[in-house]
């Protein structure tokens, strides 16, 4: 299986290969096709499977088909991660493919001051934000953006978020966000409290683990 039989089109396939991956990993395989569906996933899977990348293009397929690319304010994707260190991986694997669309990443995280965030932010044009969830919901409230657009949403390493206390931000950012949207959690496990999160907050999932 290559990325072609994913269905992506030559901007998205020539911008992978250009960056010398020849195949797909075990969780690309298994969750780009079912992510491309419109499906809500579960995923558990760990840093290095390849995992930003398999919700990546999905998220990036998904945009394209949305006529409400050019207009209106807002990100359509959003990605929540526990750390800055890890939103800012992720933002790295965003931007490589996100160029093959000229779609505008941006990252927000905490431990840093707000200023900058709050100016990109404001600035508009961004279509996809990388975000930990407390300096996001002070964005949102300081009003440098909004969630309305928002219909693909990750949670990345779900269960870190939780050990480092994020739960109420993680399930206020859900709740803020249109029901009707796609949602893909990942965690490295699946303990109870991840499991009453994935209840909550996505609809008929399909399981993938690697
Ligand atoms: P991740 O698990 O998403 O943090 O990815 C781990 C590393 O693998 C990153 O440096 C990616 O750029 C790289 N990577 C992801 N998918 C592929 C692929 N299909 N072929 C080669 N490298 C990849």
């Amino acid at each position: 299986i290559s990325f072609a039989h994913f269905g992506f089109d030559d901007p998205l396939i020539d911008t992978i290969r250009k960056h010398g991956y020849t195949e797909p990993t075990g969780i690309q395989r298994q969750a780009v096709p079912v992510a491309l569906s419109g499906r809500d996933i579960i995923g558990i899977a760990k840093t290095g499977s390849g995992k930003t990348a398999a919700f990546i293009w999905p998220m990036l397929v998904h945009m394209m088909d949305q006529e409400e690319l050019a207009k209106g304010d807002g990100p359509i994707g959003l990605i929540l991660a526990p750390t800055r260190e890890l939103a800012h991986q992720i933002y790295l694997e965003a931007k490589k493919f996100a160029k093959a669309y000229s779609i505008k990443v941006s990252v927000v995280y905490g431990g840093a001051p707000k200023g900058d965030q709050f100016k990109e932010l404001r600035a508009g044009g961004v279509e996809i934000v990388v975000a930990t969830p407390g300096r996001l919901i002070d964005l949102v409230k300081m009003k440098a953006t909004n969630l309305h657009r928002v219909s693909f949403l990750v949670l990345d390493e779900a269960d870190r978020m939780f050990d480092l206390g994020f739960e109420p931000q993680v399930r206020s950012v859900c709740n803020a966000v249109r029901p009707d949207r796609q949602t893909l959690l990942f965690s490295a496990t699946f303990k109870k409290h991840i499991e009453r999160l994935a209840s909550d907050v996505l609809t008929d999932p399909v399981r993938i683990s690697i």
